[in-house]
């Protein structure tokens, strides 16, 4: 059920964090890993090192914000592989930090464009190789936020809870075709992403009483949740959002 050998899968912002651990997890498994960020050298010593431990990886950096470096990242993905079985849209942004009122526009729609825009434009490109080949997944990284409040990270909150909107619309264009959509909804994970926040004692501290098992995640918690939903394992579900946070949002 969990087989996803010589499936192939594209994970964006795969250089670190979340999107390395679930490449690492799908490589592991079988799987033919893009390994895709902004920054070509971390992209490349990330295949390195799977490429050393005899497993299928290759490195194609790509800007989620930029159409055609989206297009370029499709096309040698198939070039090299011939085809998709998962996308994974992970890569995303936070360039702000306070409260709504404080807001500019630029940071809004770059918030909008590099974490919702991108997983519309990238699915698109996408899909009509899934379709073709009559098996897919896509499963978009929303987060938490996406259904709580937050004084500081408020637009951040507004484009994952649009995310987890989209996968349910992407999840009914594409159903009838045999394509699963899906986001997963992380709480706090100890990434470079996230250390400001888990550097700070107090925040820490304030953090685990609110969680229900007294920690934060690691990235290969979220790893197996992505492997699960991209395998036969989840083949009934699509358009859901998946919460994975030591129980945080059930308090
Ligand atoms: P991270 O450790 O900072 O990693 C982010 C990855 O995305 C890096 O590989 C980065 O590499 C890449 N990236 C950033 N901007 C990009 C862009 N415009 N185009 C392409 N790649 C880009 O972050 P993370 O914590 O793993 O976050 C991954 C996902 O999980 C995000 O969607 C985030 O919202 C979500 N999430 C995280 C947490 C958490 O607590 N950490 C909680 C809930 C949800 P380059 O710099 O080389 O581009």
């Amino acid at each position: 059920m969990f087989d996803i050998k010589d499936d192939v899968v594209i994970i964006t912002g795969s250089s670190r964090g979340i999107g390395k651990a679930i490449a690492i997890q799908m490589a592991r498994a079988g799987a033919k890993v893009v390994i895709s960020s902004r920054k070509e050298e971390a992209c490349q010593t990330v295949a390195d090192d799977l490429k050393k431990e005899g497993l299928q990886a290759i490195s194609i950096p790509c800007h989620v914000g930029d159409k055609e470096q989206l297009k370029n990242l499709v096309q040698k993905t198939l070039d090299e592989w011939g085809k998709i079985d998962t996308l994974i849209c992970n890569a995303a942004t936070n360039p702000t930090y306070g409260p709504l009122s404080e807001l500019t526009d630029s940071a809004f729609e770059k918030i909008i464009q590099v974490n919702v825009q991108s997983s519309i434009w990238l699915s698109n490109l996408v899909a009509p190789h899934m379709i073709k080949n009559k098996k897919g997944s896509i499963i978009l990284m929303s987060s938490i936020t996406a259904l709580l409040g937050s004084e500081v990270i408020g637009a951040y909150g507004i484009s994952k809870a649009a995310e987890a909107a989209l996968v349910r619309n992407l999840a009914t264009e594409l159903g009838p075709k045999g394509i699963r959509v899906n986001a997963i909804a992380p709480g706090l994970i100890k990434t470079e992403f996230s250390r400001a926040l888990w550097e700070d004692p107090d925040y820490l501290k304030k953090q685990e009483t609110a969680t229900p098992l007294r920690r934060m995640g690691l990235p290969e918690e979220i790893a197996g949740v992505a492997h699960f939903l991209s395998s036969r394992a989840s083949s009934f579900m699509t358009g859901q959002l998946l919460v994975a946070d030591g129980g945080e949002t059930i308090l």
